[in-house]
């Protein structure tokens, strides 16, 4: 099958990697040099602008930041829209926002074009491993379609709902990693002060009802061993949180703890800058609770 597939980032990359071993890929980046290292590497065609990437394609896929940036390469004379041809799909994997993703549905839709959102979650690694989990939004017709493509990088694909349903799904999972991350920071900090062994304590504490994959998996191997990797950009998940406070408000649901976790996320934002870690918001507690989180 012909697919272009646009934004090799962080996830992006290993995603489209899968993609390139089973099919004809295209590649298209706003730093072109990335494009270029990936085409050589996966022997896949370098698109210069989203244009040229969407003429030509079956599918096609984008996992950019924000839906701002889906509709911006969609947009303009390097645009994609006008040169995808009916019948194409364009499966967004992008974290978006699901009044985003209704619009772009809705205005594809008038060109033939299918849509559906396809945000995933299981990290770096877990696109690495072909295992993410894929939160599906769309028509039925439009999903089985995609299936066959999405299973090459996931695992769990699950279809939610119309349009936006995966976006929605994938801003509150983003929101209750936010709320575990900043709780489990500041637990941890103060047993840490309390002189409590940090070690035995996350051990009982996995073995106990408070536990969370953020206390089991994230804060031992990335915290306590001081190797804080850069996998995911906290800009990106408060972003995530954002989109689930728009959610709430509109939906008309009280959230105070989720508005919370976002506060806290703007504020490590802009302390920390665009390139932080998510996980580095436990910096700010550590500095805080004036403590270092190390077994
Ligand atoms: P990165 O920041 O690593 O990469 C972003 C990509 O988008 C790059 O290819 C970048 O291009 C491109 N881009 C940025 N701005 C623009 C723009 N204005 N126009 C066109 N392209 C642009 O992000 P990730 O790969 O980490 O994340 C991508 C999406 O996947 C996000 O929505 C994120 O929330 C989500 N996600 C990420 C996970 C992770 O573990 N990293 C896990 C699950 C979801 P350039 O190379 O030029 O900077």
């Amino acid at each position: 099958m012909k697919i272009s597939f646009l934004g090799l980032g962080a996830i992006g990359t290993p995603m489209a990697a899968h993609l390139a071993r089973a099919h004809e890929l295209t590649v298209w980046n706003r730093t072109t040099e990335r494009a270029r290292v990936f085409s050589e590497q996966h022997s896949a065609r370098l698109a210069e602008t989203p244009r040229d990437a969407a003429g030509g394609a079956e599918i096609v896929i984008t996992c950019l930041p924000t839906s701002r940036e889906v509709e911006s390469v969609l947009e303009g004379p390097d645009g994609m829209e006008t040169a995808l041809a009916r019948g194409t799909l364009l499966v967004d994997c992008t974290s978006g926002d699901p009044a985003s993703s209704r619009r772009i549905a809705a205005r594809l839709d008038t060109r033939g074009v299918g849509f559906i959102d396809a945000p995933v979650s299981g990290g770096t690694d877990g696109a690495v491993a072909a295992a993410l989990t894929v939160m599906v939004g769309g028509e039925a017709p439009d999903v089985e379609r995609a299936m066959p493509i999405l299973a090459l990088f996931g695992k769990r694909i699950e279809h939610l709902g119309p349009v936006g349903a995966g976006h929605a799904t994938k801003a509150i999972n983003n929101a209750l990693l936010a709320v575990n991350i900043a709780a489990v920071g500041e637990g941890a900090a103060a047993l840490a002060r309390a002189g409590v062994n940090l070690e035995k304590a996350f051990a009982v504490l996995n073995a106990s009802s408070g536990r969370s994959f953020v206390s089991e998996k994230l804060v031992p191997e990335r915290v306590l061993t001081g190797l804080w990797p850069r996998t995911f950009r906290l800009a990106l998940l408060e972003k995530d949180v954002g989109i689930a406070c728009a959610m709430l408000d509109e939906l008309n649901v009280d959230g105070p703890l989720i508005e919370l976790a976002r506060e806290l996320f703007r504020q490590a934002r802009l302390e920390l800058g665009e390139s932080a870690d998510y996980l580095e918001i436990i910096k700010l507690i550590e500095q805080q609770a004036g403590v270092e989180l190390r077994t």
